[in-house]
């Protein structure tokens, strides 16, 4: 308790938080998470968790892995940094980069490196920019993103997310970033079909590029569902409807799989879950599996030919684009994936498990949906299931559960009174029970909560 006293004091005066209401930290105190084993993390007081999140959707081959601490220190030794800036390059970045491109899809065969996702998602800005400019249509600068999206949080990740509390700090977006409605049925359906109103969504793209004028639309840019806005998962009708919109109008494609790629969907990539072909492809997080900070942009064969002529400089990097540490931590993951299979097992098995033992939870009196694909889902509390009916914001559903979770040793994150999940994907049939069994524990805490 000392321990934690000291720790907790020490972060209030000298630790300013990411994304963290001031308010809450000053009345519960920081967590304080101290090490982690497989998919359970234990607090500095020895308390365990079972980690519902992946840290923060990242860690996909769970805590603990001894031989990536091993790849980790191997390149410490050999070579712990260099640049890849003017024609230098060094053996695990252009491994990396290769076996990348044996995992994305077929046409995209290139990568820029990064140590974020939030500067992939500037370097996208600035690549299609770049692209139009080499094709002779500097008009071509606008991006289309949506309203809810979670693109990153540096100014362009900001201004092309669609999160208004971020836009309001700061004056975001930045001038040539716009947004269309979301593809959120549960919420904004107003009783169209699934099917209708993933087509009205979709609809939405080509009213907007009509608005800005094509000439003047670089690329669209999306999450294959969004994450942080509450797993929004598009209607079947959706994505379709966008491919036919992108190719009349010629509109360049980034499909944001920051969350999504590396395994999550039971796929290397949603992509490929959702049959698209996007011209950039955005990663990061279960790139290393989060064990060292890692991001990149997969560029597909049409912007690559263009970018990579004899053109001049890309006047665009970061010090630690493919840091050579960053890139043997992302080596290890990969061959781990492989080699354990956990994507065909996310697919045949550990993925359908999820989702249809979450589903229960969707008879609960407080759950108005569950949704989910692969292993993700949300669960979204409603004060009324008939009239899907929200909380006031006020009342803090979420937040509670939230810290019913934790009561009850479990990690899942609240946005608005959404729970999330995102667990590794080495998440075995008995922790997935024991996932439930405590999410419904939190579950009916909660329920007394707003029963009064
Ligand atoms: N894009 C998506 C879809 C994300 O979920 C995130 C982070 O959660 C980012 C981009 C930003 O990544 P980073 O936090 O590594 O900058």
């Amino acid at each position: 308790q000392q321990k934690l006293d000291s720790l907790q004091t020490a972060d209030k005066q000298h630790f300013i938080h990411p994304f963290t209401d001031s308010k809450d930290l000053a009345e519960k105190g920081t967590r304080v998470i101290d090490r982690a084993e497989g998919v359970y993390l234990w607090d500095i007081m020895g308390d365990k968790l079972l980690d519902a999140m992946a840290g923060l959707w990242c860690v996909n081959v769970g805590y603990g892995r001894q031989s990536i601490v091993d790849a980790v220190a191997k390149q410490m030794q050999q070579l712990p940094f260099y640049n890849s800036f003017f024609q230098c390059s060094h053996p695990p970045a252009i491994e990396l980069a290769q076996k990348i491109a044996s995992l994305a899809p077929k046409h995209m065969n290139n990568v820029f490196f990064t140590g974020s996702g939030s500067e992939s998602n500037d370097t996208n800005l600035r690549m299609v920019r770049r692209y139009w400019d080499l094709k002779g249509k500097p008009s071509k600068k606008t991006i289309i993103s949506r309203d809810n999206a979670y693109h990153g949080s540096t100014v362009a990740g900001a201004s092309l997310g669609g999160m208004s509390g971020m836009h309001e700090q700061g004056d975001l977006p930045i001038p040539g970033v716009v947004h269309i409605a979301q593809p959120y049925w549960y919420g904004e359906g107003n009783g169209l079909s699934p099917e209708e109103f993933g087509l009205q969504a979709a609809q939405a793209l080509e009213a907007k590029i009509l608005d800005v004028g094509e000439d003047n639309v670089a690329a669209f840019i999306a999450e294959p569902f969004q994450g942080a806005g509450g797993v929004i998962i598009p209607p079947s009708t959706y994505w379709p409807e966008i491919k036919r919109i992108l190719a009349k109008y010629d509109i360049l494609f980034i499909l944001d799989e920051v969350i999504s790629g590396f395994g999550r969907t039971g796929k290397w990539f949603a992509a490929e879950y959702f049959d698209l072909q996007p011209d950039l492809i955005t990663i990061a997080k279960g790139m290393t599996s989060g064990y060292v900070p890692m991001g990149g942009v997969i560029v597909s064969d049409k912007v690559a030919d263009v970018i990579k002529q004899d053109c001049g400089e890309f006047t665009h990097g970061f010090t630690y684009s493919g840091h050579p540490v960053a890139a043997a931590a992302a080596l290890e993951n990969i061959r781990i994936i492989e080699q354990e299979q956990l994507i065909e097992r996310v697919e045949s098995d550990i993925a359908p498990y999820l989702q249809s033992r979450l589903q229960e939870l969707a008879e609960h009196p407080l759950v108005g949906e569950v949704r989910g694909l692969g292993m993700v889902a949300a669960i979204e509390l409603v004060k009324d299931k008939e009239l899907k009916q929200k909380f006031d914001s006020k009342t803090g559903v979420g937040t509670f559960c939230r810290d019913a979770c934790i009561k009850h040793g479990l990690v899942m994150r609240s946005v608005g009174d959404t729970m999330i999940i995102s667990p590794p994907l080495i998440m075995t049939h008995g922790e997935i029970d024991e996932l439930v069994a405590k999410a419904t524990l939190a579950l009916n805490d909660t329920y007394q909560y707003v029963q009064g």
